[in-house]
């Protein structure tokens, strides 16, 4: 899978996606991930990428010649047959475990990271296939949830997560929350890790999980259900 992300601030989705399993995936040659800085196609000699809305009104807009020639040129540095031209924004589909599997299905992502008070409307009429938000709230910035959508999507593609970080059993994988975990040790301060647990008996395990996993879902989460 690979990811190019057109930001303002590569650097920060670098000190991200550069760390941890997704860093790791990166280096192995499992996910290819790719910044590319928006100013680099301003035509301005101070290298603006911004401007005032048009109708007044506060704050600054990121222009669509700088946008557009950046989202056309990165588009063509890769492979379209099977891509994917997101803008992250709080207008978009709401991100969840659904929506990352069906994106996690393309060959390619090109993200863009919106800033200010966002960016100019043709942008997204030319050049964006579909925009998505990572929560009901407004960020300074589209670099994290960028940052949120390539973990999330990373980590469903093959290879990223060994076998026992598997993704299968999980949260929402499977419609419900996952059922409680216990590590070493046994008993912490009083509390005991169950027995079904330490009985060896699969069976009971696999269906105290179940259980757990639909008592947790109708306590914290029941619009799941
Ligand atoms: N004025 C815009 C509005 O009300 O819809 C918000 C602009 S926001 C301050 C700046 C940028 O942050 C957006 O262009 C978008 O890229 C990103 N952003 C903010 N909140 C987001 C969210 N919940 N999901 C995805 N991107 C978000």
């Amino acid at each position: 899978m690979r990811f190019d992300i057109l930001t303002l601030f590569p650097e920060f989705i670098s000190s991200v996606l550069d760390e941890s399993i997704i860093g790791r995936a990166r280096k192995a040659g499992k996910l290819e991930i790719y910044t590319h800085q928006i100013r680099d196609w301003s035509e301005d000699r101070h290298r603006r990428v911004d401007d005032t809305p048009y109708g007044g009104g506060k704050g600054m807009v990121m222009s669509a010649p700088p946008l557009t020639a950046a989202m056309e040129a990165v588009t063509a540095m890769g492979n379209i047959d099977n891509a994917r031209r997101i803008y992250m924004s709080p207008k978009g589909r709401l991100l969840n475990q659904k929506e990352a599997s069906r994106l996690a299905s393309y060959d390619r992502l090109i993200i863009l990271c919106g800033h200010y008070e966002g960016i100019d409307e043709r942008v997204i009429d030319l050049c964006i296939d579909e925009q998505i938000s990572i929560g009901d709230y407004v960020l300074t910035g589209g670099e994290l949830p960028a940052c949120i959508l390539c973990d999330c999507i990373g980590r469903l593609c093959p290879g990223v997560l060994s076998d026992d970080e598997c993704h299968e059993i999980e949260s929402f994988s499977g419609g419900l929350l996952e059922y409680p975990q216990y590590t070493k040790p046994q008993n912490f301060r009083g509390l005991e890790v169950p027995e079904v647990l330490l009985s060896g008996n699969h069976a009971h395990i696999e269906r105290w999980r179940y259980e757990k996993s639909l008592e947790l879902t109708k306590k914290l989460r029941p619009d799941l259900l």
